[in-house]
């Protein structure tokens, strides 16, 4: 059986603002009081895993230990079936912008034009079929952890359309529906996206 969470400080283990506003929203009925690692000055552990999981523990342990409070990360990314399932735990990687020298960060928008380019490459009847993943782990300081995965089908339509959420959102729309992430509310987002599976079996799990 899992380890229940108990009501008091949290640490969000994450320096991703979209994410930690997600997470902050999800985790409200809760009696959490959630504290993002960036508030408590915690560093960002270098993501060396090969999977969503692997990351995510990697980041919940190391916000724990430092902090000597239980931490929750999330390790997600965007599927992409035409692309054997890249940019898979690549995908903030994919929107580093590397080769601006002396610019550090991240455009999204160079990101889901990378993922275009190469589906448009494999001509006008690719599969534009898609997932996002999100991986949720919590760790205690003792050691203990727990790991939970969501996911949410759709596919991925072009040009961009949207202006709220964040990363790959104004390009993914859920299987069934006709605006992106980025087009619909943020609070219908969290009843139907990767995170909200993931949550929905973490609060089943440890409240
Ligand atoms: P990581 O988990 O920090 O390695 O980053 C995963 C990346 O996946 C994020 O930076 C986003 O670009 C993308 N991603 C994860 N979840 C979402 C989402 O809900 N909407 C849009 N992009 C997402």
């Amino acid at each position: 059986m899992a380890r229940k969470l108990l009501p008091g400080r949290l640490v969000i283990a994450s320096h991703n603002q979209g994410k930690v506003r997600e997470i902050r929203d999800l985790l409200a009925p809760f009696g959490i009081e959630p504290v993002s690692a960036g508030e408590l000055g915690l560093p960002e552990p270098e993501e060396t895993g090969t999977t969503f999981a692997e990351n995510a523990l990697i980041k919940a342990k190391a916000s724990s230990e430092a902090s000597g409070l239980p931490a929750l990360s999330d390790d997600s990314g965007l599927e992409v079936l035409a692309l054997g399932g890249r940019p898979g735990v690549y995908t903030a990687d994919w929107a580093e912008r590397q080769w601006f020298e002396g610019e550090p960060g991240r455009d999204w928008y160079m990101a889901m034009g990378k993922v275009e380019g190469l589906l448009v490459e494999q001509g006008p009847d690719v599969d534009r079929s898609a997932s996002f993943v999100c991986t949720l782990a919590v760790a205690w300081p003792d050691g203990h952890s727990e790991v939970f995965e969501g996911r949410v089908s759709g596919s991925l339509t072009w040009p961009p359309r949207g202006t709220l959420g964040f990363g790959y959102d104004p390009v993914f729309v859920p299987m069934g529906g006709t605006q992106t992430f980025a087009e619909i509310d943020p609070a219908e987002k969290h009843t139907i996206s990767h995170r909200a599976d993931a949550f929905q079996k973490l609060v089943a799990a440890l409240f």
